[in-house]
């Protein structure tokens, strides 16, 4: 099967970093927590402009992004024999050299544990689907509404405090955590 996996808030928590420097700029107190949709940033009342300001800074210096989950190399591993994993990601493609050097100081390697890494615009919310993967591993609510409606692909929705309002039925399943993929997998396979 052709699998994508996410980058953001399924191997790298961004939002963290992101409510650091936010709350730095700015004087508040947010934490990963208080991210309740994947329009936060409308809440907090900034425009959406400077709200991906921080994200792009991020994209070109992401050393202080913590890792989501110790147990995500090997599995990545073990799964890339068995399928072909890409890594696909909303990020720009200009910071493809940091987010492969990013991976690589966590041990994620290039045709050890994926194949290749594609990089798409953030717009539309679901331009993943317009790739052609069976199942798609990710955080983003947009995903789980749009996938629905599509035969025979299947995403793992990557359990995290902005997708909580999405109903995980059907084609659409609800993951805690890497061991939690692994196991679905075999499910799956
Ligand atoms: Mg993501």
């Amino acid at each position: 099967m052709k699998v994508a996996v996410d980058i953001d808030g399924v191997l790298l928590d961004i939002i963290i970093e992101y409510c650091k420097i936010f709350n730095k700029r700015y004087g508040t107190h947010y934490q990963k927590k208080d991210v309740t949709s994947w329009d936060f940033f409308k809440e907090w009342n900034i425009d959406e402009e400077t709200a991906f300001r921080i994200f792009f800074e991020i994209y070109a210096n992401s050393s202080n992004v913590p890792f989501i989950d110790s147990d995500a190399p090997d599995i990545l591993k073990k799964l890339n024999k068995s399928h072909e994993v890409s890594i696909v990601s909303a990020r720009l493609p200009e910071y493809q050299n940091e987010i492969v050097k990013k991976l690589r100081d966590h041990n994620i390697l290039h045709k050890v544990h994926y194949k290749e890494v594609i990089l798409l615009h953030h717009y539309p919310s679901d331009i993943k689907l317009r790739e052609n993967f069976d199942i798609y591993i990710d955080d983003n609510p947009n995903l789980a509404e749009s996938i629905k409606n599509l035969k025979g692909r299947t995403l793992l929705l990557y359990d995290q405090p902005w997708n909580q309002h999405s109903i995980c039925e059907n084609n659409v399943i609800r993951v805690y955590n890497w061991k939690d993929i692994a196991l679905k997998f075999k499910e799956l396979e």
